[in-house]
């Protein structure tokens, strides 16, 4: 059983965890860099991208992440777990800063406000069938460097997941759609590392 990790500062932990444990992973909730150096991949959730990055830093875990991303652990972030991987971003809160690894510029609540959360059919390179998905104060890839590739886009052409190596990155929440076909990418990023 894959050892994976569920960063636990802010954010929907829990419902990564669940979908996560049902695929067969052993699920710890990370907080400090001993329990990251125990894991094997590790998912960045959901949530305020501005407070996962100040209690990261508060709790001395984001040199550690930063590292450990940059050593090629594989990481799935969705939505503000994808902010938090760009290595660029524009509409952060002063101050902000990212773990980065990922090599993309991402603009934070891209759609709006709240009420402009939507749902929508999105093809997903790879995946045979559509996925749904949500999308809750959703950031969008304004950037594709070199390095990554878009996996997803909006009708319009608006990329809203990335894949680069291990990393895997999603601007809406299959964790709340009852959708697997992304953890299951990610657990096999960390079973073939
Ligand atoms: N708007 C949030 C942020 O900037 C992300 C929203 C989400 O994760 N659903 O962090």
């Amino acid at each position: 059983r894959p050892r994976v990790g569920v960063l636990a500062l802010q954010g929907d932990v829990r419902e990564h965890a669940r979908v996560l444990t049902v695929l067969g992973a052993d699920v710890v909730p990370v907080r400090r860099p001993e329990e990251l150096a125990a894991v094997e991949g590790i998912v960045l959730p959901g949530g305020e991208s501005s407070v996962i990055d100040k209690l990261a830093r508060a709790f001395g875990m984001q040199r550690p992440l930063r590292d450990a991303i940059a050593g090629g652990l594989p990481v799935y972030g969705t939505c503000a777990g994808m902010i938090l991987l760009a290595d660029e971003i524009t509409g952060g809160i002063a101050g902000q800063e990212t773990f980065g690894g990922l090599d993309v510029r991402v603009a934070r609540n891209a759609f709006g406000s709240q009420g402009d959360s939507f749902e929508t059919e999105l093809a997903v390179e790879g995946f045979d069938r559509p996925v749904h998905a949500a999308f809750i104060r959703a950031p969008l890839v304004e950037h594709v460097g070199e390095r990554a590739r878009a996996i997803a886009s909006l009708a319009d052409g608006r990329v809203v997941a990335v894949e680069q190596g291990p990393l895997l990155a999603t601007a809406f929440h299959p964790e709340v759609t009852g959708e697997t076909r992304f953890h299951e990418r990610f657990l096999a990023h960390v079973r073939a590392r």
